[in-house]
């Protein structure tokens, strides 16, 4: 499995993941101190890994640094370079500053003039971004979101009233983007970008039990002024803007997520082989089995990146190695557990941290229960394979 999975990386890409995989250790103690208190985040801005993070998720036409190299990354880019990232830690993902998830809405929504705005915001210095789409109760039902835009009274724009949930960096973001609700329906959805300094806006930490780095917050709109330059894709038809703009970010970055949840469940793997490198025939069976069903989702998520690149964007498919990715974490944190002893998660911190950190995976970009579903209709239009073949990666 793992040699097929490598065949679809050319040379360059090879050598960017060896490039990111001597950075990851060093991500391993900032993961242990994001645990402890996720403001820490500051004292280590200077970390390599941190760079490549800048690379990716700023678009070169923005970079201003120049000691950086600037590229824009493809989908399987992504994927490798965040899976070798979160073999380290993937709260440095998570609690990096820069665009991050709001990147792809505001490049491929914005106008001119609102991408110079937000991407001269995000590079002046470290900027800490959002995305803001879920809300109380309207989780995996995203689309039914409350949050309201309607015009101002006085006729100056609009006004934006009501509360997202769990939104990653949310409280500590210099600038965000919120969908918001103009008219009913899915293209009544907008998306706007908004300054947590204007006035009606406020936002409070939640308290985390994994994954702390990622600051999930929560945010309520107060009759937050919002000047209509800063609704994105105002130049688009409304079946071409805020849905498709979340739809578009999310289906590119949840190969990332997948591979981010890969990275850290091989973590896992090499932990509790480092520290049982004798295992009883069955119980070594069942690592190795474990191991291969990794290597087999990878393989999955490089293909459905691999699609992406090329434009085919099976929906099915991407849920579906979310899902198996998230499965796999949580079952590879069970087995260390149980394999390193009794007391496994007492005696070893380091795995009783990605033992929470890995449940987290399984709520962001949509649970395993809504990409089952997703799955299944997949499976009824014979979606996955070309000839039906059931995949292996699936079982
Ligand atoms: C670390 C982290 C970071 C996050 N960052 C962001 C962010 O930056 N921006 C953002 O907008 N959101 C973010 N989220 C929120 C995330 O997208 C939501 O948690 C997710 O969409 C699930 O929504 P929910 O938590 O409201 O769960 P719910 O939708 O309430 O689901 C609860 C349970 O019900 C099940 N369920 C729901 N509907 C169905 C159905 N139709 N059929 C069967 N079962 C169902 C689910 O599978 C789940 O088990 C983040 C979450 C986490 C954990």
């Amino acid at each position: 499995m793992t040699a097929l999975s490598e065949d679809l990386l050319d040379d360059s890409l090879l050598r960017l993941r060896e490039r990111c995989r001597e950075v990851a250790p060093s991500l391993r103690d900032l993961g242990m101190a994001l645990d402890r208190d996720p403001d820490a985040i500051t004292e280590y801005l200077h970390l390599p890994a941190f760079d490549l993070l800048d690379q990716i998720f700023t678009p070169p036409e923005y970079q201003k640094r120049t000691d950086v190299e600037s590229f824009d990354p493809s989908c399987t880019a992504l994927v490798v370079i965040l899976e070798a990232i979160s073999h380290g830690d993937p709260n440095a993902v998570l609690a990096a500053p820069g665009a991050g998830l709001s990147r792809d809405v505001v490049r491929e929504l914005g106008d001119d003039a609102q991408r110079d705005e937000y991407f001269g915001r995000v590079v002046d210095g470290p900027t800490w971004t959002f995305f803001g789409l879920t809300e109380p109760g309207k989780g995996s039902a995203a689309l039914e979101l409350e949050t309201t835009l309607t015009p101002a009274p006085d006729g100056d724009g609009f006004l934006l009233n009501g509360e997202k949930r769990y939104i990653g960096n949310g409280a500590r973001a210099q600038i965000g983007v919120v969908f918001c609700r103009r008219a009913p329906g899915p293209w009544g959805i907008e998306v706007v970008v908004i300054d947590p300094s204007d006035p009606g806006f406020e936002g409070s930490l939640l308290p985390m039990v994994g994954l702390r780095g990622a600051r999930i917050s929560r945010l309520v709109f107060n009759n937050v002024r919002i000047p209509a330059d800063k609704v994105l894709g105002r130049h688009r038809p409304p079946s071409r803007r805020g849905v498709y703009g979340a739809l578009h970010a999310l289906l590119r970055f949840r190969p990332g997520l997948a591979a981010m949840t890969l990275g850290q469940t091989q973590a896992v793997c090499d932990y509790l082989r480092a520290h049982r490198p004798v295992l009883p025939a069955w119980d070594r069976s069942r690592v190795d089995g474990l191991e291969d069903r990794v290597s087999a989702v990878r393989q999955a998520v490089h293909e459905v990146a691999a699609d992406i690149d090329h434009g085919v964007v099976n929906q099915h498919r991407v849920g579906a190695v979310k899902m198996r990715a998230a499965q796999l974490g949580e079952r590879a944190t069970l087995l260390a557990a149980e394999l390193l002893g009794p007391a496994s998660l007492i005696e070893h911190p380091w795995l009783e941290k990605a033992y929470r950190d890995l449940r987290a995976f399984e709520f962001m970009e949509g649970t395993s229960n809504l990409h089952r579903l997703s799955v299944f209709q997949g499976l009824l239009k014979n979606d996955f394979l070309p000839g039906g073949e059931p995949d292996a990666a699936w079982d």
